[in-house]
């Protein structure tokens, strides 16, 4: 790791990978291995996930292609330094920041969109004019082995990395000196990633996760909601980090709103959803065991049923949900969704704002002031009004957390500011050269800068 390191400090410093040219071939260069590793990497989130190679394209490789087409597009613009106005004091003097990269840059991502999570940001490091070290995770092993081979194709090692391997080569690569440590996962590895960023003062981008409410009021079209929640929940058998995790419902449309639920689970995935081939399974026998506990069989309002030795849980609604309840206490990140009574959409917004900030927020709802009131007045991520996910889509919107589910964001602009330092640079000119500020200090001089300031 201290090899790979080095080799990619030296590159960046030979200034190669600074020029837009260069980064333009770069993303060139990612989009070709993408397109001839195509076939691979379906086979492998198949195995891996069981996705279907209509929502593998959707959620992984078609947002990262198309990412890139519009990183490509906008370059240019982004590398602009850009003029800033120059104060009287300064006078004479032309201000301007330029976006420059930090250097070598360490991605770390998670099994859940293993291919997505790896690329999407190292498309920002590329486009910054940074090297990078990419650690995918060791639970999606077969897409792990297929990223590899196309990194290893694509890019010579000095310029991108692939460092596979679990907790262990995990550590050892976070106790090297890197210039930037972007990091998804859980929260809690977010704070050893953290803490072993501190010893270098690394800064750090950390995608993590939480609970993601989903509110329904009376005002909302139940139709859509049940419709648009049943998709958002159970894509990727809700192993989505902004997967809706709970809904607050409102008394008043309880009932028809969890019946609507039900249909629109048996419109999308069949009557026996375990044997949908288009029905994600869960990614490994210690996920599985973890989510039967967290399933509550007395409280099954649709679905429940497991298969273990395939590792599928059918798509889940649980009803009759209280805040105690072991599914309420943690992440669920699998199929499972409990469906908890509100008297009104007061109590869903008191009930949201004394938990930790969630990574989404979602509402459905047609009254205007309820909308202001949950958009404005809690803290979270990101967000929908009337959907849940697609914030997600959108190039030119933020994505990331606030407190427990994260720190800084990316996507588009955001990614290659993200892994770009800002630098201010004022350029003087040297006539006149105002003596206002050199020592001796006269009276006049402290008139003249106080008028100043
Ligand atoms: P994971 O277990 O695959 O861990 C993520 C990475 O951290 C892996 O590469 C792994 O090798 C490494 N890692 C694990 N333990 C470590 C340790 N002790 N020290 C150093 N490195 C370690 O994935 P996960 O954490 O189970 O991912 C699920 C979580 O990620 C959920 O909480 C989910 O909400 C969140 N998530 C967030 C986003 C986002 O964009 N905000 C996206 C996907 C997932």
């Amino acid at each position: 790791m201290e090899k790979i390191l080095q080799i990619q400090r030296e590159h960046f410093q030979t200034g190669a990978t600074r020029p837009a040219s260069a980064r333009r071939e770069a993303l060139d260069s990612l989009r070709r291995g993408i397109k001839q590793h195509e076939q691979a990497l379906l086979e492998a989130l198949k195995e891996d996930l069981g996705k279907s190679a209509t929502e593998a394209y959707m959620t992984e490789i078609g947002l990262a292609l198309s990412e890139i087409r519009y990183v490509k597009r906008h370059l240019k613009r982004w590398m602009r330094p850009q003029r800033k106005a120059s104060p009287l004091t300064n006078f004479p003097a032309r201000s301007k920041v330029t976006c420059e990269p930090y250097g070598v840059v360490l991605i770390i991502a998670p099994w859940n969109y293993p291919f997505l999570l790896l690329i999407s940001p190292l498309i920002g490091a590329l486009a910054a004019g940074n090297c990078c070290v990419l650690k995918p995770s060791e639970l999606a092993p077969a897409t792990a082995a297929a990223v590899t081979r196309m990194m290893e194709e694509t890019f010579p090692r000095e310029y991108v990395a692939i460092v596979n391997g679990g907790v262990e080569e995990s550590q050892a690569l976070l106790d090297q000196d890197f210039d930037y440590i972007f990091y998804t996962g859980s929260p809690a590895v977010g704070r050893i990633v953290m803490e072993k960023a501190a010893r270098h003062l690394t800064p750090v981008t950390l995608e993590l996760g939480g609970k993601s409410p989903v509110v329904v009021t009376r005002s909302a079209n139940l139709r859509t909601a049940a419709r648009r929640i049943v998709f958002g929940k159970f894509l990727n058998a809700g192993q989505t980090c902004i997967a809706p995790d709970y809904v607050l419902c409102e008394q008043s449309v309880h009932e028809p709103f969890v019946r609507m639920l039900r249909e629109e689970l048996t419109a999308m995935y069949g009557p026996r959803p375990l044997d949908n081939p288009d029905y994600g399974k869960i990614i490994n026998r210690r996920h599985f065991d973890r989510l039967c506990l967290l399933m509550d069989k007395a409280k099954v309002a649709a679905g429940g049923e497991t298969q273990p030795e395939r590792l599928r849980i059918a798509p889940t609604i649980l009803t009759g949900v209280v805040p105690t309840d072991a599914v309420m206490q943690e992440e669920i990140f699998g199929p499972l969704l409990p469906v908890l009574s509100v008297r009104d959409d007061e109590e869903a917004f008191r009930f949201i704002q004394a938990r930790p900030h969630p990574l989404a927020l979602y509402l459905f709802t047609s009254d205007k002031a309820v909308e202001k009131r949950f958009m404005t007045g809690l803290e979270f991520g990101g967000g929908c009004v009337n959907d849940v996910i697609s914030h997600i889509v959108p190039h030119n919107l933020p994505f990331g957390g606030v407190g427990q589910s994260g720190m800084g964001a990316y996507h588009g602009h955001d990614s290659f500011l993200t892994f770009s330092h800002r630098k201010a640079i004022v350029r003087r000119g040297t006539w006149p050269d105002i003596p206002l500020r050199y020592p001796p200090y006269r009276d006049w001089k402290e008139r003249a800068v106080r008028w100043l300031f």
